[in-house]
């Protein structure tokens, strides 16, 4: 006999593949969407098949977007000549809440990182170099995390971007070191675009 019904142990063991979720947290969300009336499951359930045939990889930046251009790649407002490296689009989002940046984004999509075979070619670093051989970069604002391989990352795309007509900046201080950069507070990451110095 199933104390569980067995419709309800799958949503549970669905919400366990997300990050930070364990059988308790699953257990509890699984339970939240039974009490609620069905409507709302099923446009739970919607928004879930949407998501991989409505958003796509911006074809110039790679974030995650309805558009391809992506909005801020599409916006006559921005500047095109400062180009700020993220890992991840978590954190162009951060820096977007900051209002404090005006240029557009590269998303890596990851970092180096050897041990898990994670080298250049596993992330956006040919992209990035194409783009700023294309000419319109001026800048690279490299805002990758200040973790172990945050750092490595910065220090390979340093060397590659100096052999380039480029300036490259980074972050300035102010992110604590080992921080992902998603978790400083919107005034620290402003703060840190704003005073950002050039990369050696
Ligand atoms: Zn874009």
């Amino acid at each position: 006999m199933h104390v569980v019904p067995p419709a309800l142990e799958r949503l549970i063991e669905s919400f366990m593949q997300l990050p930070g979720i364990g059988k308790k947290t699953a257990t509890r969300l699984a339970l939240n969407l039974l009490r609620k009336p069905a409507e709302n499951s099923r446009q739970f359930a919607e928004s879930l098949l949407n998501l991989h045939s409505s958003i796509q990889l911006c074809s110039c930046c790679f974030t995650f977007s309805e558009n391809d251009p992506c909005t801020i790649c599409a916006a006559a407002n921005r500047n095109s000549e400062l180009v700020c490296v993220v890992e991840e689009p978590g954190d162009l989002l951060a820096i977007e809440k900051t209002s404090s940046y005006r240029g557009h984004y590269h998303v890596l999509h990851g970092v180096l990182s050897p041990i898990d075979g994670i080298g250049p070619a596993e992330i956006k670093v040919r992209e990035l170099v194409a783009r700023v051989q294309n000419g319109t970069v001026k800048e690279v604002l490299i805002a990758t995390s200040s973790t172990v391989p945050g750092e490595a990352t910065a220090s390979y795309l340093i060397d590659v971007l100096n052999k380039l007509p480029v300036k490259v900046t980074r972050l300035a201080c102010g992110i604590p070191m080992g921080m992902d950069i998603k978790y400083a507070d919107k005034y620290t990451l402003a703060k840190a675009i704003e005073a950002r110095s050039t990369a050696k």
